[in-house]
């Protein structure tokens, strides 16, 4: 086999981590501040991401799965509990809740969102002990998730969001995160709002929790070195990410607004072909990740490669069929779930994709469908 060439259309570029910012002094004013851990530069932060998503409390953390198992201490959801999420996400959620020694309940996905299926959740709360309830805006795309939420607070289960894919998507002008009773954030680089590193961030309307959580971030301290919560960790965000953020959080929605711009272009040009596109192009799709299905994917991820086009999948294996839980009780059937997992391919996505490169991307999947170059 012959190397592929380097992608002359990568998945994200230097230029989109920065949003074309000169973040170089904004990291020396840091440097010479002197505090570099839960300063003022994460305080500010976390209120301009609260305020953001229109909530009152912001938390900062150190990365996204870590937002996700602070959420369900929070919650106090340990060994013995169920929480329902799905299993076509990347195992995050599955991460948190086995570190909490909880139990995951798969449910299906819809099969046009790609989202937790309202009528999967509501059966699955009618059928067994639930306690608590993630779900997860994929690729950028909000679930129903204010169906969600009333199945939710019928059955008196917590919700909480997994928006690490979703900053800034929005419906009846409501954020993801600001629909359940925690919403968690990762800002992965990648993510539409990256750091320079790792992140993340809790938001909540609820006191008393972010008050659980501000203390379960820092090893369940009530004050300095005394010790009130169990279940406390250390997951805190750096000083230098939050200055990072904060400059970054004003460009958001205008990055997200590039990002669905590319999408739309995305789903004009290929809507004939025999493909499944992103349902969405509305504010409530924020592009995080340009997601396609087809029965032909591996034939078309080569053909892609051979274009010079980068492109990945998001993901490959279903959460229940991972190997690390292969012996275990049966696996539960989710059939959209799974069908997904072999076809779903990412193509390139991201602010500051130019123009050329969109056709170039649009060119070679209409030439893998066209059987031309
Ligand atoms: C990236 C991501 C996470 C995890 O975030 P990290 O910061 O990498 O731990 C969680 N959920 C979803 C949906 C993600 O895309």
């Amino acid at each position: 086999m012959t190397a592929s060439p380097a992608p002359t259309v990568p998945l994200f570029t230097a230029e989109a981590a920065s949003f074309g910012l000169d973040l170089a002094p904004l990291l020396q004013g840091v440097v010479d501040s002197g505090r570099y851990i839960l300063g003022p530069r994460v305080q500010a932060f976390e209120a301009a991401f609260a305020a953001y998503v229109g909530v009152a409390h912001g938390i900062g953390v150190a990365n996204g799965t870590d937002a996700l198992e602070l959420a369900l201490r929070a919650l106090d959801i340990g060994p013995g509990r169920r929480v329902v999420t799905v299993a076509n996400a990347g195992f995050y959620g599955s991460t948190a809740i086995r570190a909490v020694g909880a139990t995951p309940v798969y449910v299906d996905v819809d099969e046009v969102s790609l989202t937790l299926s309202p009528a999967g959740l509501a059966e699955a709360l009618a059928g067994q002990a639930v306690d608590a309830v993630i779900v997860t805006h994929l690729y950028g795309q909000l679930a129903d998730v204010a169906a969600i939420a009333d199945l939710c607070s019928v059955a008196g289960v917590p919700l909480i969001e997994d928006g690490a894919q979703a900053h800034g998507a929005r419906r009846d002008g409501r954020a993801a995160g600001a629909w359940g009773r925690i919403g968690a954030f990762s800002f992965y680089p990648t993510k539409n709002l990256g750091a320079l590193g790792d992140g993340g961030a809790l938001v909540t309307q609820d006191a008393a929790l972010a008050d659980r959580l501000r203390s379960l971030r820092q090893y369940g301290w009530c004050a300095k070195y005394e010790v009130a919560l169990a279940g406390g960790r250390n997951s805190r965000l750096d000083e230098l990410q939050a200055a990072v953020l904060s400059a970054k959080l004003p460009l958001l929605d205008a990055a997200n607004t590039q990002r669905r711009a590319v999408a739309a272009r995305y789903h004009a040009a290929l809507a004939d072909l025999p493909l499944r596109l992103p349902p969405s192009t509305g504010e409530d799709f924020v592009a995080h990740l340009y997601v396609l299905r087809t029965p032909h994917r591996a034939a078309l991820q080569a053909h892609l490669a051979a274009a010079g086009i980068a492109c990945d999948v998001h993901y490959p294996v279903a959460d229940h069929r991972q190997p690390l839980l292969a012996g275990s009780a049966a696996a539960p059937i989710l059939p959209v779930s799974e069908a997904a997992c072999t076809q779903v391919l990412t193509l390139p996505c991201f602010p500051g994709l130019r123009d050329q490169q969109i056709e170039q991307v649009i060119a070679a999947v209409r030439g893998f469908h066209e059987g031309g170059a």
